[in-house]
């Protein structure tokens, strides 16, 4: 069996010019504010990447820069005026941020109904408890692709490894909510391959280059690889190895191309919802 290669470029791309053509339709412009505290180099170009695909999609893009040693209260102040500001619909707080401030009290401060990322405590708890919310983009982005590639969700084994609470603990819940059989693995998890062998759907967010190997997988088995990593030699891999993978899986997302461009399409999707949630 040959994987079917699922297009995450492709299925983003769709979703970025579905979400552009809802923004023409408003009556007002969606706001998305980023706030970028230090300069690394990684966090730099996301951000960047961010505030390009929003401007695309006709949302109004603001990116606020501010010293790596920008104390906590600073950057909270700025969160508190980004919450009152009428103009703002989405507030990101590209992570990670410098080690003096606590990322949690950071998060907790943003208004919940602007929080186009999903981390906040409310947001966490809605999405826990099946409530309306805004769902972690990353997560989001792979159930898109799960619905593109036309997995069957309910009922299935899905296996999620990773238990972050940016990835793989919203991604459990997302699965549940579609009615798949759960289990969620992490680095005490016992017997990983074994465990891996018995998943219908397999979804990689260790951050452990091409740690899961082709023998680990199910004949057939969907595999989404959530997992982003630069190698010494300058290559980008996933959590997967890809090439093993691809004669035994059914269905299966590279690494780039996959999971990666759909979190900027579910974040433009995100601030577009807030915004019309907001203003209803
Ligand atoms: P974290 O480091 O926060 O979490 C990694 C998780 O993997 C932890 O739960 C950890 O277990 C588990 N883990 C690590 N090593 C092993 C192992 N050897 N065996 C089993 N489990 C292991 O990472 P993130 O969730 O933030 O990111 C995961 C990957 O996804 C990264 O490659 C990241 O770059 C990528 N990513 C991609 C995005 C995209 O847009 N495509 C967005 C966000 C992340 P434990 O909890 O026990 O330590």
């Amino acid at each position: 069996m040959t994987a079917r290669i699922i297009d995450g470029k492709a299925v983003a791309a769709a979703l970025r010019t579905t979400v552009a053509a809802r923004v023409a339709t408003l009556p007002f412009v969606p706001g998305l504010t980023v706030v970028l505290v230090g300069d690394d180099p990684a966090s730099t170009v996301y951000v960047r990447s961010k505030d390009r695909a929003a401007k695309e999609a006709g949302i109004l893009a603001k990116t606020v820069r501010m010293p790596a040693d920008t104390p906590q209260t600073v950057l909270l102040v700025e969160i508190a005026r980004l919450n009152a500001d009428p103009a703002t619909d989405g507030i990101l707080v590209q992570l990670p941020l410098p080690p003096h401030i606590d990322a949690g009290a950071v998060i907790q401060a943003i208004d919940p109904a602007k929080d186009v990322d999903g981390f906040h405590p409310a947001n966490v708890a809605a999405l826990a408890m099946g409530r309306p919310g805004l769902v972690p983009c990353t997560p989001a982005g792979t159930m898109k692709l799960l619905k593109h590639a036309g997995v069957a969700l309910s009922g299935a084994r899905a296996l999620v490894l990773g238990r972050s609470s940016i990835v793989g603990r919203p991604m459990a819940a997302l699965l549940l909510a579609a009615d798949a059989t759960v289990t969620i693995a992490h680095s005490r998890t016992r017997d990983l391959p074994a465990e891996c062998r018995r998943a219908d759907i397999l979804i990689a967010a260790t951050g452990r280059p091409e740690m899961v190997r082709g023998n680990w997988i199910a004949d057939g088995a969907t595999i989404v690889d959530v997992g982003i990593n630069r190698l010494p030699d300058g290559r980008l891999v996933g959590d997967v190895a890809y090439t093993e993978c691809l004669d035994r899986a059914g269905a299966i997302t590279p690494v780039p191309g996959g999971v990666g461009p759909m979190t900027i399409a579910c974040l433009l999707e995100n601030t577009v919802e807030a915004a019309i949630r907001r203003r209803a």
